[in-house]
This record gives structure tokens, C-alpha cells and sequence, in this order.
């Protein structure tokens, strides 16, 4: 950030839920059928067709706003925003209006060293989650002479979760945005797919003078929908608003798009052309209300919030937080560790291979866990051949953990039928350094003289010698008992 200037940044986010239906009707809530497949009268807007809550969506925000301490209404109320759009069959999208379901609350963030006088971790204010519904999909390159809609998206339920302008950088604001991803990740109530936009994020941008506590005039950067897009895109427009500032300008307040390829942001529309939507109280639908036992139901149901496993993973295991905040990247890859660390019986040794070869392989291969096809109970069996000391775990990480990847199911198997187990029998070490020594006069001579380099050199002939089988540990000790006779 320039000198004298500070940013101000608050975030709208679309998380679209995880229902099985769809917000206000049975048609199902699933990405990537045929277009147009997926709806009916309701989603439709055909006339005299009744919207009808979806209780799992009130259930998922309920946890969401108890995860982030924030106030759960009693009563809240669905509006119609009304404007003109094809993806919008009904001309009007059903909302909630000024009181939502959930309101206040925060979400933890660590700090930011480039922003002055910031100390971790930093509460940032939401402001309120909204229940909504998400409008159809407009596709302007299936056709040469038409745009095509496909209405499958229209209906589906979405929680908007809209921040406070608490965020003072374009990386506070990517670490808020991950922290709401992990968040409803690992409550279940999101799929967190980005590129499909399960989860999309507006960002609220201006610029005052540092010090001062006015707010400026804020600019709107519609449909960032990666976390790397979102620090650009507020680079960009941050670099925009100082130089304005200091030609003696005035920011417009508007809403712009960001253009990836260009690296820049555009304007779609000026404060004046802003839209009034004409909100009015939804008169096919009842006060939303929540019945007694709704709030104590979705904590039951509520899976163990992620700063809690992340905590409770490094208490129970030994690990920094670093290494636990790995781990817990994704529901799936902190289910994996869970499952190996029982498995295996050491979770230090589960953490390592998951953050080092596992990790590797799946960023060399660019996919998931699920992708890899690694077992856990093979994984598992090879941390414990490495434990109990049959393999070293130079031959476990180069020759039998490929093995794996390449669908072998049995470890142990493996290691008997390559005949890899470790040698740890002295006198097999004892002959294989007797040879070392005999081939290696001079470096044996200049290591006794006090050049501790060349124990390396022939613990590696050994080793290499040993075809990388020979325990490491007993290698060593035979290689000092012997020079010293
Ligand atoms: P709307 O988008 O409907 O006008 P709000 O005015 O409540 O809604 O603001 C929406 C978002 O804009 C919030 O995330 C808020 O934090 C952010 N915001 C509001 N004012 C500013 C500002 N001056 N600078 C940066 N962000 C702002
Ligand atoms: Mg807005
Ligand atoms: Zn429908």
C-alpha cells in the first residue's frame, strides 16, 4: 500500500447451498445436467404456481450464523427484488429483506504484516447472512447469432454472507474469503467449488487517507470467483483509486468487472444508473419463523468447527498449527489424515507423509485425493513397515510408495516380493563395509585424519552398495566400530 493511503474492503459472498432440492421448489439442486432439464412451474415463474421453504437451506444458515456467534432471527421475512433479466423467468428474485435470518457475528482472520498495526488474529464483522435465490445461467458463446439460458440454476438456494468493511488489504481479504471457505466447507453446507460458483464473491473497495476515519467512495468488483482473482482485482482497483486521488480526482461510485486476461477492471455501471428494485414483502410466502427446537436441532447436527479440529489435531498429534492448518485444506484430505493416523497409530508420521509425498504427488498430477486412489490402509501399512524397521524410508518413499500410486494394494506384499526389506543383520552390514573400506583406502585414510565429510561419502557407498536397503541407523554404528579398531 502507498504511504498515506489506506484501503477499506468489505465482502459479499454467494454461497450457494448443498440442499438436494432447490430453494422454493422439488426440482433437484445439481450442477452440470442437460440445460434446461432441471425445473418446473415454480422455478418457472408460470402463474399460480406456490414457492415453498426448503428447511435444509434455514437449517444450513442456521449453522452458519451459530458458527460465527452471530444472532439467529426468530422472524425474518422474504422480499421480491424485481428487474428485468432473461436468466430471470419470473422478474423478480425472492430475498430476504432490511432483517435477515442471521445477523452480526465474525470470522477470524490472521494478520496481514504488510498492513501497519496489525496483530493476529483479526476479528472481521459480518453484517448479516441473507437467505436468497440464485437466477438462471445466460451463455453467450454456444451460438453464433443467439445467447442461450439455461434455467437449471434458477431456484437454488443461496446464503449470501455480506463482511463489514473490516479489511484493510487485498490479502486480508483473500484470507477472509479462504476462512468463509473453509468455514462452510467443513460444516458441509457448501461444495466450495469455485469454478462452478458454489462460491462467488463481490468485493467492496475505497480509499481514504490513512488516519482519517471517513469512508470513501466505493467501487464494486462483481464475480471474482478465485482467491487469486480477488487480490488482482483489488490491487488493481486499489492503484486505480490513489492515482485518481492524487491527480485531484473523485471516484466514481460504481460497479465494475474484472477482466482476467487484461488484468484490469472495467466499469459495468454508475451509482446512477443503479437499478430500484422495488422491494416488496413476498405474498406467497409466511413470515419465516423459526419453531423452538429449530436452533437447538442444527447445532446437534453441526460437525466440529474447523479452528477446533485445527486446534485439537495439533494437541492430539503432536503438530505445529501450521502443519494442522495443512491438514485441514479440505474436509476430505483432514478425513484422509484422521483415518491414517488411527490407522498407522502415529500421527506425526501420518502428517508427514501427507504434507511431503502425498502432497507431491498430488500437485505433480494436479488432482484430489480421490483422484490419486491411495488407500488408507495401504498407506498405513507402509508408515508401519517404515516403523517397525523392515523398510528404510528412503526405499518406502522412492520404490513402494509408487508402487502404491500405481495400484498395488499390499505393501508388505510388495516389499517380500521385491525382496526390499531392510538388512539390519550386523554381520551382512559388518562384510558390505569390510568391501567399502577395501575399495576406499584414501577417504577412509583423510576421514580418520579428521575430515568429518568423508564418513558421509562412505556411509553413501555403503548404502548404495546395500542397494539402499541396509538399515541406515545400523550402517552408521558398524562404520565407527570398524575405523575405530
Ligand atoms: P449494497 O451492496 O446493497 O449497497 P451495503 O451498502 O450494505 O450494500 O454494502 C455492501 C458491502 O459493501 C458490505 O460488504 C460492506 O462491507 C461494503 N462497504 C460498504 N461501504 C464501503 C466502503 N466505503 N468501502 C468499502 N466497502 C464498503
Ligand atoms: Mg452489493
Ligand atoms: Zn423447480
Amino acid at each position: 500500500m502507498k504511504p498515506g493511503f489506506e484501503a477499506v474492503i468489505g465482502l459479499e459472498v454467494h454461497v450457494q447451498l448443498l440442499t438436494c432440492s432447490k430453494m422454493f421448489c422439488g426440482c433437484a439442486n445439481v450442477f452440470g445436467a442437460p440445460p434446461n432439464t432441471l425445473t418446473c412451474p415454480v422455478c418457472l415463474g408460470l402463474p399460480g404456481a406456490l414457492p415453498v421453504l426448503n428447511g435444509a437451506a434455514v437449517r444450513m444458515a442456521i449453522q452458519l450464523g451459530l458458527a460465527l456467534g452471530a444472532e439467529i432471527r426468530e422472524e425474518s421475512r422474504f422480499y421480491r427484488k424485481q428487474y428485468f433479466y432473461p436468466d430471470l423467468p419470473k422478474g423478480y428474485q425472492i430475498t430476504q429483506g432490511p432483517v435477515a435470518l442471521v445477523e452480526g457475528g465474525h470470522l477470524e482472520i490472521p494478520s496481514d504484516s504488510a498492513v501497519r498495526g496489525r496483530e493476529g488474529p483479526i476479528p472481521i464483522r459480518i453484517e448479516r447472512a441473507h437467505l436468497e435465490e440464485d437466477a438462471g445461467k445466460s451463455h453467450h458463446d454456444r451460438s453464433d447469432a443467439h445467447s442461450l439460458v439455461d434455467l437449471n440454476r434458477a431456484g437454488v438456494p443461496l446464503l449470501e454472507v455480506v463482511g463489514a468493511p473490516d479489511l484493510r488489504s487485498p490479502q486480508e481479504a483473500s484470507d477472509y474469503l479462504k476462512a468463509l471457505h473453509r468455514l462452510v466447507t467443513f460444516l458441509g453446507i457448501c461444495d466450495g467449488n469455485m469454478e462452478e460458483g458454489s462460491f462467488r464473491c463481490d468485493a467492496n473497495v475505497s480509499v481514504r487517507p490513512a488516519g482519517t476515519m471517513t469512508l470513501g467512495s466505493r467501487v464494486e468488483v462483481k464475480n471474482l470467483n478465485s482467491f487469486r482473482h480477488v487480490r488482482q482485482a483489488l490491487d488493481h482497483e486499489i492503484g486505480r483509486h490513489i492515482q485518481i486521488l492524487e491527480s485531484g480526482g473523485a471516484i466514481l461510485q460504481e460497479t465494475r468487472g474484472w477482466d482476467a486476461e487484461k488484468a484490469q477492471t472495467w466499469s459495468q455501471r454508475t451509482k446512477e444508473a443503479a437499478m430500484d428494485y422495488r422491494f416488496f414483502p413476498e405474498p406467497d410466502l409466511p413470515l419465516l419463523t423459526l419453531a423452538p427446537g429449530d436452533r437447538a436441532e442444527a447445532l446437534a447436527a453441526m460437525p466440529e468447527l474447523p479452528w477446533d479440529r485445527q486446534r485439537r489435531l495439533a494437541a492430539q498429534h503432536g503438530l505445529t498449527d501450521y502443519e494442522a492448518g495443512m491438514l485441514l485444506q479440505n474436509p476430505a484430505f483432514a478425513d484422509f489424515f484422521e483415518a491414517l493416523a488411527l490407522g498407522c497409530g502415529n500421527g506425526k508420521q501420518a502428517a508427514n507423509w501427507l504434507l511431503g509425498e502425498v502432497s507431491r504427488a498430488l500437485n505433480e498430477r494436479g488432482t484430489t485425493l480421490s483422484g490419486l486412489g491411495l488407500g488408507v490402509p495401504a498407506l498405513a501399512e507402509l508408515i508401519r513397515l517404515v516403523e517397525v524397521g523392515t523398510l528404510n524410508l528412503s526405499t518406502a518413499k522412492e520404490v513402494v510408495f509408487p508402487a502404491l500410486l500405481a495400484g498395488t494394494e499390499s505393501p508388505a506384499r510388495f516389499v517380500e516380493e521385491q525382496g526390499l526389506a531392510q538388512v539390519s543383520d550386523l554381520g551382512a552390514i559388518e562384510r558390505l563395509v569390510r568391501e567399502v573400506f577395501a575399495v576406499h583406502p584414501e577417504p577412509l585414510a583423510q576421514w580418520k585424519a579428521g575430515n568429518p565429510k568423508l564418513r558421509g561419502f562412505l556411509v553413501g557407498q555403503v548404502m548404495k552398495a546395500g542397494q539402499g536397503r541396509m538399515n541406515p541407523q545400523r550402517v552408521n554404528e558398524v562404520i565407527d566400530a570398524i575405523a575405530a579398531e
